[in-house]
C-alpha cells in the first residue's frame, strides 16, 4: 500500500497519517486549506468548487472516497462509477498544487463500517432523509472524519446537494467545528440537467431529455407568485405524469433554512422547490430557489 504517489505531477494520498503529517509541515501561521469532499468520477460541477478553493485558500485539498455507510441501497454502491486515474487527470488541469486524498474504506472506518447518530434538530427528516434511511448520519460521520483529517479552514459544498448543505451546516454549529462551510452554485448540462456523476449511467436519449426535470423546476418558479403550494405541486406532479421517461419520487416547496415543508407563503421568507426522480433505476436529484 502507498503513502503518497505521484499520479501525472499530482500528489495523491492514501493513508491519513502521511497526509496529516504533509500538511501540519506544509500549512504554518495564518495560510487557509480549502477542502473539497467528493465521491469522485469528477465532472465540472465539482471543479467549480475545487476552482473556487484554490481561488480563495493557499492551500487546496480534494478527498475521492465513496463512503459505504451514505449509501441505503447496495446497488447503488456497487454501481458507483470510480474512474481515480481521471480524476485526477481532470484535477490537474486546475493545477497541479492540488492534494488528492484517496485512502481505502478500512483506512477512514478502522472500527467497522458504521455511523455515528447525529441531532441535525430535524433537518433529516425531510426529503433525502425520508427517502435515504440513514443517509445523513452516514454523510456526517465521514466528513467529521475527513475534517479531523485534513483540519481545513473552509470547505466547499454544492447547491446541488442543498439538503446536505444544510447539515453540514449544522454538524459544524453543534460539534463547534473550526471551519467554514460555503454552498456554490449548481452547474449544469447545456439543456439544464444538474450535473452529477451517476447521469454517466442515463441512456443517451434519457439525457437528452433530462433538461425536462430543471424546466419544470424553472416554470414552477415563474408561477410561484401567481399559484398557491398546492396547486404548484399538482402542476409539477401533473406534468411529471405525462412524462414516461422520468419517475417523480417527491416534490417539495420549503422554508430554505429549516426545510420544513411549507402549504403558505409568508412575506421575507426565502423557499425552494425540491425534487426527486427515477429514470429506470438512476436517482436524479435537483432544486431551485423560487423567490
Ligand atoms: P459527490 O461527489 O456527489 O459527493 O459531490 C461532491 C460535492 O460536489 C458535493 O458538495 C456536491 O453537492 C457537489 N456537486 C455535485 N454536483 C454538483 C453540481 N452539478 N454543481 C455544483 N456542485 C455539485
Amino acid at each position: 500500500m502507498f503513502a503518497m504517489v505521484k499520479f501525472f505531477n499530482m500528489m495523491v494520498f492514501n493513508q491519513k497519517e502521511a497526509l496529516k503529517k504533509y500538511l501540519s509541515n506544509l500549512i504554518k501561521n495564518d495560510k487557509t486549506t480549502g477542502f473539497v469532499p467528493t465521491m469522485g468520477a469528477l465532472h465540472n460541477g465539482h471543479l467549480s468548487l475545487v476552482a473556487r478553493a484554490l481561488a480563495e485558500n493557499n492551500v487546496a485539498v480534494v478527498s475521492i472516497f465513496v463512503n459505504p455507510t451514505q449509501f441505503n441501497n447496495t446497488d447503488d454502491l456497487v454501481n458507483y462509477p470510480k474512474t481515480l486515474h481521471s480524476d485526477v487527470a481532470k484535477l490537474q488541469t486546475l493545477s497541479e498544487e492540488i492534494i488528492v486524498f484517496a485512502p481505502a474504506v478500512t483506512e477512514i472506518y478502522v472500527d467497522g463500517i458504521t455511523s455515528e447518530v447525529f441531532d441535525f434538530d430535524g433537518l433529516d427528516t425531510e426529503m433525502e432523509g425520508k427517502h435515504r434511511e440513514n443517509h445523513f448520519n452516514g454523510v456526517a460521520t465521514v466528513l467529521k472524519k475527513l475534517f479531523e483529517i485534513v483540519e481545513p479552514t473552509h470547505a466547499y459544498f454544492g447547491e446541488k446537494d442543498y439538503q446536505q448543505l444544510q447539515i453540514v451546516k449544522k454538524l459544524v454549529e453543534k460539534q463547534q467545528l473550526l471551519v467554514k462551510i460555503i454552498g456554490c452554485n449548481i452547474v449544469r448540462e447545456a439543456n439544464g440537467l444538474a450535473m452529477s456523476s451517476r447521469n454517466e449511467r442515463l441512456e443517451s436519449e434519457t439525457r437528452q431529455k433530462a433538461g425536462f426535470i430543471y424546466k419544470t423546476l424553472v416554470k414552477a418558479k415563474e408561477n410561484f407568485a401567481t399559484k398557491t403550494i398546492s396547486e404548484l405541486l399538482k402542476w409539477v406532479t401533473d406534468a411529471f405524469k405525462k412524462n414516461h421517461l422520468f419517475q417523480l419520487e417527491y416534490v417539495e416547496v420549503t422554508d430554505a433554512d429549516s426545510l420544513k415543508p411549507i402549504r403558505k407563503k409568508i412575506e421575507n421568507k426565502t423557499y425552494r422547490i425540491f425534487i426527486a426522480v427515477y429514470a429506470k433505476d438512476v436517482r436524479l436529484i435537483d432544486n431551485i430557489v423560487l423567490n
